[in-house]
């Protein structure tokens, strides 16, 4: 392994494991108040847009950049996108792979959280909302459904008037997810298409319980992705 200057932007399972491989910069953006920390040094806080992660590039001697944000952190993907290019330092995007439909899956496959509150209140009147807390707001005018919201930390208003908030942290087991789903009487799952481990798509699955799954934004064209940390390792090696 060549001795670079790795920036990894972080915040998922993918940036924790990294930081565990090679040493690295790892970059949380300070949503959460006990945010799980990856190994070695850590900064926490956005850049300040595109010219701030540009001049935090050069400012720092950065040498290689790994996006290993989650799938739906599109905004801080699409900078990373036009700052390292015009630092001059390459970048790799590091995103794991969404989640296909199989047999027993009840999948409606729907393009934002907008398109989630149009498609939910036809599919059933108790809903397990798992997008996250950033995006309850999307569902607030849903006066016809009841809501069990979980997420890491607790939502704000906008919010569903009928709605149960848990705050939990992954990941579950499919035991404990299909009792969730069973004592609660939830109707439909709505989730992002996040990937990684799905229990929540077992106990559905298991229970024939539909999903809304939102797609994922899409990623910036001409940046090279990798699917595995052990990919990202290999990319890492490769440069210097
Ligand atoms: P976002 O909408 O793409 O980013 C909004 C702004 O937050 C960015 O412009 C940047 O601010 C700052 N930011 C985001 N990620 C950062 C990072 N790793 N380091 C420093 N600044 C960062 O991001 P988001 O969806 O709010 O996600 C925030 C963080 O939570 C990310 O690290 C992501 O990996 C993690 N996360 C997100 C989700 C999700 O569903 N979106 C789920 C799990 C974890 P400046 O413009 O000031 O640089």
């Amino acid at each position: 392994m060549p001795d670079l200057r790795v920036l990894v932007l972080g915040g998922t399972t993918e940036g924790r494991a990294l930081a565990g491989r090679v040493p690295v910069i790892s970059s949380l953006a300070g949503r959460t108040s006990a945010p799980l920390l990856p190994a070695g040094e850590v900064r926490v806080g956005g850049f300040g847009g595109v010219d701030g992660l540009t001049r935090y590039l050069r400012d720092e001697r950065i040498q290689a950049v790994v996006d290993a944000t989650h799938p739906f952190a599109a905004t801080m993907t699409a900078h990373a996108a036009v700052a390292c290019p015009a630092a001059g330092v390459p970048l790799l995007v590091l995103r794991r792979p969404g989640w296909t439909a199989g047999p027993g899956d009840v999948w409606h496959r729907v393009p934002s959280l907008a398109a989630a509150a149009d498609a939910v209140p036809a599919l059933g009147e108790r809903v397990f909302l798992t997008t996250g807390r950033q995006s309850i707001a999307a569902f607030a005018a849903l006066d016809g459904c009841w809501f069990l919201s979980r997420s890491v930390e607790r939502p704000v208003p906008p919010m569903p008037r009928r709605v149960e908030v848990v705050l939990d942290r992954g990941p579950f087991s499919v035991e404990s997810e299909r009792e969730l789903l069973l004592s609660h009487r939830i109707d439909v799952l709505v989730t992002k298409d996040s990937g990684g481990t799905a229990a929540k798509l077992d106990a559905a699955r298991a229970l024939g319980i539909p999903v809304v799954m939102v797609d994922r934004p899409a990623l910036p064209a001409g940046v090279p992705t990798a699917a595995t940390v052990d990919d990202a390792v290999r990319w890492l090696g490769q440069l210097g």
